[in-house]
Order: C-alpha cells, then structure tokens, then sequence
C-alpha cells in the first residue's frame, strides 16, 4: 500500500514535470514602452489636483476634460483614460505589477530617473549609473537584449526590431551598430511598393512634432504595424513618446489624450496579433516605462534625481504561458532591470548568457 501511493505520487510528480512544458506556447516577445507613464494616471486616471491647478476661471464641472475623463473611483477614472487596456487587455488576457495602494510596487535600480538609463536598464537587465548617465546621442556599450535573442535565435535582422518615437533608441537599442532593424526619430520607413507608408514618411516631416528628435507616436505605430505585416519579426520593441514630452511642456490635456491615443495604438496592434496565426497565443507582451515622474502639482511634469518619485514605475505582463489576471496584489516589490530575463524566459533562453549581472526573470513567471 505504502509501495503503491509512493508510486503513485512519483507518477504524479512526473506527470505534472512532463507537462509543463507544453505550457511553453512563446515564440515571439514585444515590449512596449510608454515613455515617463505615471503609475498615478495607470492606476487612477486623471489627477484631479492637477487638473484644478490648470483651470483659470469658471467650474471645474464645465471643463471637457473633466467631462471626459472623471469618475469618482480609480477604476472608473482609469478605464475611461485606457477603455482598452483596463477594460479587456487586463481583464481578459494579463496582469499589471505597480499599485502601490494594492502592496504591489515596481521600481527602477538605477538612481538616475530620466530616460536612456531606464531604457537601458529595461534592455540590457543592468544600471550603470556611472557610464549611462546622459541623454546624449552615444552608443550603448552594452548589448541590448534585442541584440542578443537576434543572436541567440539566429534571427535575421529584420526579425529583430525596434521602432521608437524618440531618435536616441537609435543609440540606446544596440551596442553594436547594425545588428538589428532600428527605426526612431523622424526616420523615414521604406518598404518597397507600399504607398502608404511612403505617404506617412513623407508626412511625418512635413508635420512635425513640436519636439527635436521626437515624432508622434502616430507614425512609430503604423511603421511597427507595418513591419510586423511584413516580416513576422519575433522580437519587438515598440517605444511611445508623447506621455513624457507633452507632461514636459505642462500640457495635462495633451498628456491625458496621448494616454487615450496610445490606448487605441495598442488595440490596434493587439487586434493585428489576434488575427494572426503566427502570433496569436504565441506572443508574450511586456508593457512598461522608463520612469515615472513627480506626484505634487509643482513637479508632475519633471523627473530625475532631484525627483525621487520618479524612480516608482509599472510593469504589466500579457503571455499565453501566464494565466495572472489583473492587479497583483501584496507582492514582493519587482525591478525593472527584470525586464529582459523575463522575456528570455518565456523564449526559453537564459539571460544570463548575454549579461551574468542582469535582473533575474521575474519569478511569478518561473514556478510553472
Ligand atoms: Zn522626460
């Protein structure tokens, strides 16, 4: 008897071993980023002081943004500002890290608090507050993980590939020049025979953006949406812009109707992947920023070292191999140097190889 239920105890141990891995359904990752995202807009829509301090004269009541995006409650508030990402993407197919009034944090381990130092901690796994400590147009001279699954995976470069709104990905999203397709700025994207994409390049600098070096995030959708047509890459980045530049100039408007249009971008680009065999339940989504920003309504539109709010961030996470739903809720604090391990894990490739000292794969995504 004894003999038997040892038995078959083994056999269920086996059998639960033999298993998992049919639950290893990712054979493409995407990251996308929302550039300075507050976790106070992602978690509670708009900010009502905020939105006080912008208002003059007259009721705040009568204010279209008010009318627009208010509701008493976080949740409401939230989905009105994100109607997609709140009301299907985290209900039906992902979980978000970062409520801190849910005991669920995500922070930055670099201390510098603006932009290239967060993306590159997101995609090398490491801070180097001593040598990534600019904006400035320089070379990344550590390997980002793009760069290493297009090795690792004897991707072409094409199938590797990063469009960003903001030309600096050009040097932060490879340390080696070349290795993968990078498009950010206001680049132009050529694909042969394909007019409306040569209409939208040409568009793109004949409407610019009222900021050096950054393009509406308008044209780094359509050209990701693009490429993904066209050459089924299986490692993306996909990098927004407008929720920093515009929270930079004091525009909250602006700031709250790029939440919205980045909303509606994503559910483009989701719809695309659900329609798609070579994607659909095989694609594993990281959504993230760089920093967050201040929380008073002297300081919300800055961030950096003299803003130590900034250093709180989200993370939100959508993988066939994930069956976490929603808000995490009382969990160990995450870092965003887990970022790259994370999405090696789901390809089944262990970060490590590219980077000994990176962030560790998150570890509500390794227990299956
Ligand atoms: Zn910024």
């Amino acid at each position: 008897m004894r003999v038997k239920s040892a038995l078959l105890l083994l056999l269920s141990l086996f059998a639960f071993t033999a298993v998992s891995p049919a639950q290893n359904n990712t054979e493409n990752v995407i990251l996308i980023t929302f550039d300075g995202a507050r976790t106070q807009e992602i978690f509670g829509g708009l900010d009502l002081e905020i939105l006080k301090s912008k208002i003059r004269r007259g009721k705040i009541e009568d204010n279209e943004l008010y009318k627009k995006y208010w509701a008493e409650t976080p949740e409401e508030r939230r989905l009105k500002l994100m109607p997609f990402f709140w009301g299907t993407l985290m209900k039906e197919h992902g979980s978000i890290a970062g409520n801190r009034a849910l005991g669920s944090s995500v922070m930055t381990t670099n201390k510098m608090w603006f932009s290239y130092p967060g993306y590159s901690e997101i995609l090398t796994g490491q801070p180097h507050d001593d040598v990534i400590n600019s904006n400035d147009r320089k070379r990344n001279p550590y390997p980002s993980v793009l760069e290493f699954l297009q090795r690792k995976l004897k991707l072409n470069k094409t199938q590797a590939a990063l469009f960003g709104s903001w030309d600096v990905f050009n040097w932060i999203g490879e340390s080696t020049e070349g290795a993968i397709t990078i498009n950010a700025g206001h680049e132009s994207y050529e694909l042969a025979s394909d007019n409306e994409m040569r209409v939208l390049s040409k568009l793109q600098n004949e409407k610019l953006s009222p900021w050096d070096g950054v393009r509406f995030d308008y044209f780094t959708v359509k050209f990701a949406l693009a490429h993904l047509k066209k050459y089924q890459p299986r490692v993306v980045h996909i990098a927004l812009g407008e929720t920093d530049d515009w929270a930079h100039e004091g525009n909250y408007a602006h700031v709250l109707n790029s939440f919205t249009n980045n909303d509606n971008q994503i559910k483009e680009i989701w719809e695309f992947l659900q329609s798609s065999a070579k994607y659909k339940n095989k694609t594993s989504i990281i959504f993230t920023t760089d920093h967050g920003r201040g929380v008073t309504i002297k300081d919300w539109t800055d961030h950096g070292e003299k803003v130590p709010e900034a250093q709180n961030i989200w993370m939100a996470f959508v993988s066939p191999d994930s069956n976490l739903r929603g808000e995490w809720k009382n969990t160990p604090t995450i870092y965003q140097n887990q970022a790259a391990a994370t999405l090696c894990r789901w390809l089944k490739v262990d970060y490590s190889e590219n980077n000994s000292q990176a962030g560790k794969p998150i570890a509500a995504f390794t227990n299956k």
